[in-house]
């Protein structure tokens, strides 16, 4: 008997359910299939496809080049497969994206119609959306009663499985038709090559991922509750591509985290708690299948957003003047990540005083983040303009000036990615057209050639933004 076991958000061998599941059904094909046309709009972004490669070329070497690669549609592939292999089973592990769900269910009906087993498993989320709901099946729409009373109330997760070590199946024979692929011709990288600095900030494999666990284990938790709020610490866990794409898996990190600490300690509860963040995404978007594109408050359909392309355009490429927004902006672009205080930093500058709709940041984040996520990203953005569950507050603005002199008092982050700004004392730094000339000469800046003028009045651009809030209708 042979299976084929087909990888997607899980490139991992320990905790993987649905590999182990197929590896005692006797040997087994592994596969991996770019699915970029079955994604549509929710193709991969830029730098995930990066961190893919990467991810993908040290998992093939971990099965000693057992991974076979193709190109999607999935259903054909598959189907391919299963001719060239005789294998009388299939397994995945499910994905929760709306276009996949849809599709998954078509590929198990086609194929259990065609008498091979098909199998999908749980193995990306610590609850899975259709398991936690209100005592009247209603889905939660408030995160900490979703978490405190749904979820820590629901089954503890699984505990994580040990590494698979399954028997490969032989390369399939040739037969007409079968498309298999070298990794490079998935032409995951992009012609020109602008993420080699980017990758060395990761480690894109599953060993990778163990290694930043442990690390954040033996140092950052302890300090978590507090220190994630500030972007020169070192305090979170840079776990999110990992948690994406499965180089580890959700379970590994909650037991992993559990079993540095105390149980009752406040740090392990907080990060436990940002799990559950991810947990609560993932339920919004099974709920709501437009999470990415239409506002979860329909109030917001009337909002007077601007249309800039000279805003959006600073924005993206770190030059709005306003040194904490462009230092984060730059460690996106420099690191396909952003630490989780400045993403809300730059996110309520889009909307809340560029007045640029939400959809600018979610599909530029999209393209940049090594970590984007369909469900993380579009909830959070909807979180950051006030439209979606449990969201911010509209009225409430991130002042980027008062959050670079809280958050990052010493200016570390700030002048990491903004070296222009390296030698402008503190006192001066989140606001730099408040310094008198002759500080500005000293630190040899000269607004509006060596860094820019602030593109907007903060102050100016937050009454905007209320004003154009009041306009909306009262009711949501
Ligand atoms: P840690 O603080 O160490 O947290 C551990 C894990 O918990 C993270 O890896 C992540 O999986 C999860 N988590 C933490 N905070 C959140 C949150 N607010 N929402 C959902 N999950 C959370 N996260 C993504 O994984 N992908 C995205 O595309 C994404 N887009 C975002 C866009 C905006 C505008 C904002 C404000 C946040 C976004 N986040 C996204 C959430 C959060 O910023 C990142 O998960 C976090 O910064 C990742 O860094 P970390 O792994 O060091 O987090």
């Amino acid at each position: 008997m042979s299976a084929i076991f087909w990888f997607r958000q899980d490139l991992r061998l320990t905790d993987n359910p649905g590999l182990l599941a197929a590896a005692e059904s006797g040997d087994v094909t592994l596969v991996y299939i770019l699915e970029d046309d079955d994604a549509g709009t929710d193709k991969m972004g830029a730098a995930s496809r990066v961190f893919l490669h990467h991810a993908l070329s040290n998992l093939n070497q971990a099965v000693s080049g057992h991974l076979l690669f193709m190109k999607g549609p999935a259903d054909i592939c598959l189907q391919q497969l299963v001719a060239a292999t005789g294998a009388t089973s299939i397994h995945w592990n499910r994905c929760y994206e709306p276009w996949r769900m849809k599709r998954d269910s078509q590929i198990k009906t086609a194929l259990q119609n065609s008498g091979i087993e098909a199998h999908s498993h749980q193995a990306s989320l610590l609850w899975e959306p259709m398991q936690i709901h209100k005592a009247d099946g209603t889905p939660y729409k408030v995160f900490t009663p979703y978490y405190r009373r749904g979820c820590l109330a629901a089954e503890p997760p699984r505990q994580p499985l040990p590494r698979c070590q399954p028997v490969w199946a032989p390369r399939p024979a040739a037969i007409s038709g079968l498309s298999l692929l070298s990794l490079s011709e998935l032409e995951l990288l992009p012609a020109q090559n602008w993420h080699d600095g980017m990758m060395q900030h990761w480690q894109a494999s599953e060993a990778g991922a163990a290694e930043a666990l442990q690390q954040f284990c033996e140092g950052g938790i302890s300090h978590y509750a507090e220190g994630r709020n500030f972007p020169a610490q070192p305090y979170v866990s840079r776990l999110s591509p990992h948690l994406h794409f499965g180089t580890l898996s959700p379970q590994q990190a909650w037991y992993g985290a559990a079993a540095s600490r105390d149980p009752h300690d406040r740090d392990l509860d907080i990060f436990h708690s940002e799990l559950g963040w991810r947990e609560f995404s993932y339920q919004l978007l099974y709920h709501n299948h437009q999470l990415k594109d239409q506002n979860l408050n329909q109030k917001f359909n009337s909002f007077p957003w601007l249309d800039n392309p000279q805003f959006l355009s600073a924005w993206q490429r770190g030059m709005t003047g306003y040194p904490i927004v462009d230092a984060g902006m730059r460690e996106l672009y420099q690191t396909g990540y952003m630490h989780n205080r400045v993403r809300m930093i730059v996110g309520s500058f889009l909307v809340k005083n560029l007045l640029l709709h939400w959809h600018h940041g979610e599909a530029w984040f999209w393209d940049c983040l090594v970590d984007a996520d369909h469900a993380s990203n579009s909830a959070s953005w909807q979180w950051i303009a006030g439209c979606g569950a449990d969201a911010a507050p509209y009225f409430r603005v991130f002042n980027p000036i008062t959050q670079g002199e809280k958050f990052d008092k010493e200016g570390h982050y700030t002048r990491r990615f903004v070296p222009e700004l390296k030698d402008l004392p503190n006192k001066y730094l989140f606001a730099p057209w408040s310094a008198p000339e002759a500080i500005l000469t000293q630190a040899g800046i000269r607004l509006g050639e060596t860094y820019p003028r602030p593109i907007v009045d903060v102050k100016a651009s937050r009454q905007a933004a209320l004003d154009a809030f009041a306009t909306l209708p009262k009711a949501s």
